[in-house]
């Protein structure tokens, strides 16, 4: 069903079926729409086991968000409020709560103060961030403190982003209503590199040309291609709003350290990489990357895997997604991720680039 479910436009025979999903208490429909009675004025999930109401005192509503504006209640039984699909002004809260955090990541932010804020309990508050943002509390504080995410999360969107990798479900109708209920595309939520300083340099590598960028806080791009020219495209096609410089020779003593680091880890000469790393992302990408810089060289994990390990085991494609925007090559190991089959799936710098890393890989781990 397309357009949104209102009382006042479902056809009799849609209206028939949401009826019978609520006789039969399906829970397949939870989340695609609510019931209300007017006779309690309170509203349901589609599986609630409260009693049936009369079908004449029955309305269906397409969110929790819609029955609320209706002057319904939610019902305590089965909440619909803690249903992902109408979070609306749970979502808003947590929302804020982010931008708060943001703006005082320095002060001290004990979880009760926060979950206040939020107008929840700490134990629902720290459930429900979590849920809708992809990280703890504690760890979205954490990230707001690391310089590195803050330029990024002190825009609004790239939070709504973060809600909506973490909470929502992919091309769902409910990514769809919490777009426009914030009035931005996909494609807004992602201006980068701001106000950033990028120095790069290319070098040889045994992969080919090989470009590094960093600000003065850590890496943020290592990418492989023909020519300089192309890797240079790439570099502004990746920070389009930074300043970009090349770095001059000689180059500072952390620069040429993580050059030889690179270089070496190519070689199958240095299998962990622990160079600082100067990332924009949303919360959810910050996170695959971390998880995915756990994966032990030579070893791979499938996307449904990495899902899994990240406890959100549906999110396999969202991880896919956060594998291919990737800008730091070798660093966050996105090519120790493969297809559950085996396959190897995509790689965001090509197929055989990826086998040759693997290989090496397992060569060098076999000989260690
Ligand atoms: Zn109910």
């Amino acid at each position: 069903m397309e357009r949104a479910i209102s009382s006042t436009n479902l056809t009799p025979a849609e209206a028939e079926v949401f009826w019978e999903a609520v006789k039969a208490r399906d829970a397949a429909w939870d989340g695609k729409f609510y019931f209300g009675v007017a006779t309690t004025g309170v509203y349901c999930r589609p599986s609630c086991k409260c009693r049936l109401p009369l079908r004449k005192n029955v309305r269906f509503f397409g969110s929790a968000e819609e029955a609320e504006e209706e002057g319904l209640r939610a019902c305590l039984r089965c909440r619909p409020l803690d249903d992902e699909a109408g979070p609306a002004k749970e979502v808003e809260r947590i929302r804020e709560v982010c931008d708060y955090i943001r703006n005082h990541a320095r002060d001290s932010l004990p979880l009760a103060s926060l979950a206040e804020r939020a107008g929840l309990s700490p134990f629902h508050f720290q459930r429900s961030f979590k849920k809708n943002v992809g990280l703890t509390p504690r760890q979205f504080v954490e990230a707001c403190r690391l310089g590195s995410l803050k330029e990024q999360l002190r825009s609004r969107p790239s939070v709504t982003d973060a809600i909506y990798e973490a909470g929502f479900g992919s091309g769902s109708r409910v990514y769809e209503r919490v777009d426009t209920r914030l009035g931005m595309t996909p494609v807004e939520y992602r201006a980068g590199g701001k106000d950033v300083s990028i120095s790069y340099v290319s070098v040889d590598s045994p992969l080919g040309r090989m470009m590094i960028g960093a600000t003065d806080r850590g890496l943020c791009f290592v990418q492989f291609a023909s020519g300089d020219g192309p890797l240079l495209r790439m570099l502004r096609a990746e920070y389009p709003a930074a300043k970009l410089q090349p770095m001059q020779e000689p180059y500072p003593d952390e620069f040429a350290q993580w050059m030889n680091a690179l270089t070496e880890h190519l070689n199958g000469q240095r299998p962990r990489l622990d160079l600082p790393l100067d990332l924009q992302a949303t919360a959810f990408q910050m996170k695959v990357w971390q998880y995915l810089q756990s994966i032990p060289y030579g070893s791979v994990r499938s996307y449904a895997e990495v899902a899994a390990g990240l406890g959100r085991p549906k999110a396999a494609r969202a991880v896919a997604r956060a594998c291919a925007t990737n800008r730091v090559a070798l660093v966050i190991p996105c090519h120790r991720v493969i297809r559950g089959t085996g396959e190897l799936a995509g790689y965001r710098w090509g197929i055989e680039l990826k086998r040759v890393l693997l290989d090496t890989e397992r060569r060098a781990a076999a000989h260690a």
